[in-house]
């Protein structure tokens, strides 16, 4: 029987796992080196999508991740972190309008809603875009996709958790787990802390390899950093995500604007200290390109800039689910978590408690990470 899990990382997969726990009545403790949501899940686009994933099993995982967002919100009173109000995207470069048309076709053919629309129509929607930033027709549509609040979702899932009898430590991070007889028998922290445990859930997000290693486990990982660009609040209608060449952006609450180049991704600089900086110049270009966009955000400035790290596995797929040599300790790790892990995560606390039916995380096995 597993009496106490213990779940590593506060972000938007240990959230999900540990509220998905005690829901189901398990007891939890989830311990976070910082502040929950103080990892990527506070530093992310948060995009609901599944409109370029492939292979298909992964975009039905991304499909249903984005169903279990809109089934929460509507379940939860004042459920208003999540926003489905659809996704424009174009492309300027011959080769990028293939790619776009090859990506609608394909998902189209997976039963996912798109559409093409012209200008006209993408204006209708959105229309305080500059129209000389559209192109006449092309214009690719995703009705159900959105975007996230990641920040208030885990407020609400720990909340929740904590209700069901979780506790949350917090400002301590997991410095050695203690693996004895084929499991893990406690989870040691660094204030000396220990706790005894049934199960581990590692969903230390970019982190994860280190918990990982803690086990003797080696997960490949090949994480990137992106720029984010927190803009001052403006008066213009921005209703939806919109994917435009020279930058991607969408609402951010008060009047603000999130905005991302995928271009300048390159202008963070980690020292050798921890310490992370962006060339101002860089933000810039970006504030410029959504300034671009919106006749009406001439004034926007860059009020914060956060740099995110991508947690992402080597082959780019999820890494869910039990690890075969040592079956009480469970991933929950996966770029697109602001997608996936409401779902994922509660398919992993289910198998924790030995209570999954069909076996959905076959596709995503620590296993198939394996060094050949
Ligand atoms: C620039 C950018 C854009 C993105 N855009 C999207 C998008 O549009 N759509 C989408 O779905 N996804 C997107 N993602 C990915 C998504 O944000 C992540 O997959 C998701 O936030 C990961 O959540 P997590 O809970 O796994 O990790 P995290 O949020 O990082 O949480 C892990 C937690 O583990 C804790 N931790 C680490 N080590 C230890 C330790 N030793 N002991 C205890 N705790 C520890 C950390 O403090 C952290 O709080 C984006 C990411 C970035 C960076």
């Amino acid at each position: 029987m597993v009496a106490h899990v213990v779940v590593i990382g506060a972000g938007v997969y240990g959230s999900s796992v540990a509220a998905a726990l005690a829901r189901r009545g398990a007891r939890v403790t989830v311990v976070d080196a910082g502040a929950p949501a103080g990892g990527t899940s506070g530093a992310t686009f948060s995009w609901t999508n599944s409109c370029g994933k492939q292979p298909r099993s992964y975009h039905d995982l991304n499909v249903t991740g984005m169903e279990a967002h809109r089934r929460l919100a509507a379940d939860v009173p004042h459920g208003d972190w999540y926003h489905e109000t659809g996704n424009l995207e174009w492309a300027a470069a011959e080769a990028d309008r293939e790619a776009l048309s090859g990506k609608v076709a394909t998902v189209l053919a997976y039963g996912y809603e798109a559409r093409w629309l012209d200008r006209a129509e993408a204006l209708a929607l959105e229309p305080d875009l500059d129209p000389a930033a559209l192109p006449e027709d092309g214009i690719a549509y995703f009705p159900r996709e959105g975007w996230v609040e990641p920040t208030r979702l885990v407020a609400h899932l720990l909340a929740a958790a904590v209700a069901a009898g979780a506790e949350v430590v917090r400002d301590d991070a997991v410095t050695g787990l203690e693996v004895t007889g084929g499991g893990v028998r406690a989870v040691r922290l660094a204030s000396g802390r220990r706790l005894t445990t049934d199960a581990v859930v590692d969903c230390a997000g970019p982190q994860a390899a280190r918990i990982a290693a803690l086990a003797g486990l080696a997960l490949p990982m090949r994480n990137t950093r992106g720029v984010l660009v927190y803009t001052s609040p403006v008066a213009v209608a921005v209703s939806r995500v919109v994917h435009a060449p020279q930058v991607h952006l969408r609402p951010d609450g008060g009047g603000r604007l999130l905005l991302h180049t995928p271009d300048v991704d390159g202008a963070a600089h980690v020292s050798d200290t921890g310490a992370v900086t962006v060339d101002q110049a860089a933000v810039d270009v970006v504030v410029e390109a959504g300034r671009a966009l919106y006749p009406g955000a001439r004034g926007m400035t860059a009020e914060s800039v956060r740099v995110g790290e991508r947690p992402i596995p080597a082959d780019g797929l999820p890494v869910l689910g039990r690890v075969a040599e040592l079956p009480n300790f469970h991933f929950a790790v996966s770029h697109s978590g602001a997608t996936l892990s409401l779902h994922a995560g509660g398919l992993v606390a289910a198998e924790v408690l030995g209570e999954d039916r069909d076996d959905a995380l076959a596709p995503f096995r620590f296993e198939r990470t394996a060094v050949h």
